[in-house]
């Protein structure tokens, strides 16, 4: 964890604690990143449990109360309703206040929200990628963005002091902050989260319809590679739907490159040709090795899973964080 320092907003407001909102109230408590904390979400037993939880200084019941007086708001649900919230609290914003979000999707974040902020208010988009497959207020942690990026996807023209802050935020939360243009950052998480997402969703639905291995048997054998297919499968619904939805362009596109990719493999496998999977799978060996070096995965066998089952049955976040 990085040392605590000066809070790098007076007044935080968080809009949706689950799993992302509340790691974040939980992070910029422990770092000391804002002096209060103010948060709200959609349903009141969300609420109640956010108070429970003591995860906020205060947890008001609307999304235009919550961001009040705050200079720092960061909208934290699925991206199909980001519209619909910045049209909530639009007029309510302080003038001289940067909102934010933290979406998987980015362009049409700035497409849905960005018509709704007045002018006087710094709109910057951004994407902690750093998640797992959890939801709700009791499923956030504090370390979940440590070492991990967090992208920014400012318009042209956004006040750059502005930008500067926010990213001072996310440092003290322990990111590591890049800027991207947003419709590059979409082409970028298409492939690297949002396609493996739907391969999953769509292997996990296929064990499940095949009549001819039994629910039981996919079951008692998923320790193969299946188990991990399954654990992202089991992701936020409303989460995904909305990702897939809102990201279409770059997910089609990626998702065509893989079905030709895919192609050329059910060709090698019908054809005998040893040498152009022995070709691909090196290849891929060797990509998995750099993502280790890099620090964005552990070596650990099985995940980490065996050492952290024994240490701490549950949870296991750090071996389990997927970066969505
Ligand atoms: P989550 O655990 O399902 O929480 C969503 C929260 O949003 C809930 O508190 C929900 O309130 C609230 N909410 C929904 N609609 C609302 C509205 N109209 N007004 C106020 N609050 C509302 O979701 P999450 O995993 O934190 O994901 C939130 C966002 O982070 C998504 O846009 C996602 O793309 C992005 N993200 C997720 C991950 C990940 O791994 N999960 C990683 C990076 C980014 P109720 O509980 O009352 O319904």
């Amino acid at each position: 964890m990085p040392e605590a320092r000066k809070p790098v907003f007076d007044r935080l407001a968080i809009i949706g604690v689950g799993l992302i909102g509340s790691s974040i109230a939980r992070a910029a408590r422990a770092q000391g990143a804002a002096s209060t904390i103010v948060a709200t979400a959609r349903s009141a037993a969300t609420r109640r449990r956010v108070a429970e939880l003591g995860l906020a200084d205060e947890v008001v019941e609307t999304n235009a109360a919550a961001v009040k007086g705050a200079d720092l708001v960061i909208v934290c649900v699925p991206v199909g309703s980001s519209g619909t919230v910045a049209a909530e609290i639009g007029p309510a914003l302080k003038p001289g206040a940067i909102l934010s979000d933290v979406g998987s999707v980015k362009d049409s974040v700035l497409k849905d929200m960005g018509p709704h902020v007045p002018a006087q208010v710094h709109f910057i988009p951004a994407h902690p990628v750093a998640g797992t497959e959890h939801s709700g207020p009791d499923a956030g942690f504090a370390e979940l963005f440590e070492n991990r990026w967090c992208i920014l996807t400012p318009a042209a023209g956004t006040d750059l002091a502005a930008v500067a802050r926010l990213k001072a935020f996310w440092t003290a939360l322990g990111s590591n902050v890049e800027i991207m243009d947003a419709e590059h950052h979409d082409l970028v998480l298409a492939i690297t989260s949002h396609v493996p997402h739907l391969i999953a969703y769509n292997i996990v639905g296929t064990a499940d319809e095949l009549q001819s291995v039994t629910r039981s048997e996919v079951l008692k054998f998923s320790a193969g590679g299946f188990r991990d297919f399954t654990r992202i499968a089991a992701s936020d619904p409303t989460m995904w739907r909305d990702i897939f939805l809102h990201n279409k362009k770059a997910v089609l596109e990626m998702l065509g490159r893989f079905n030709e990719d895919l192609s050329v493999l059910t060709r090698a496998i019908r054809g005998g040709d040893g040498k152009t999977l022995m070709d691909l799978f090196t290849r891929t060996r060797a990509i998995r090795r750099s993502i280790i070096e890099i620090g964005q995965e552990t070596a650990e066998p099985d995940f980490g899973r065996a050492k952290h089952s024994k240490e701490s049955p549950t949870p296991m976040p750090r071996p389990y964080a997927t970066g969505d």
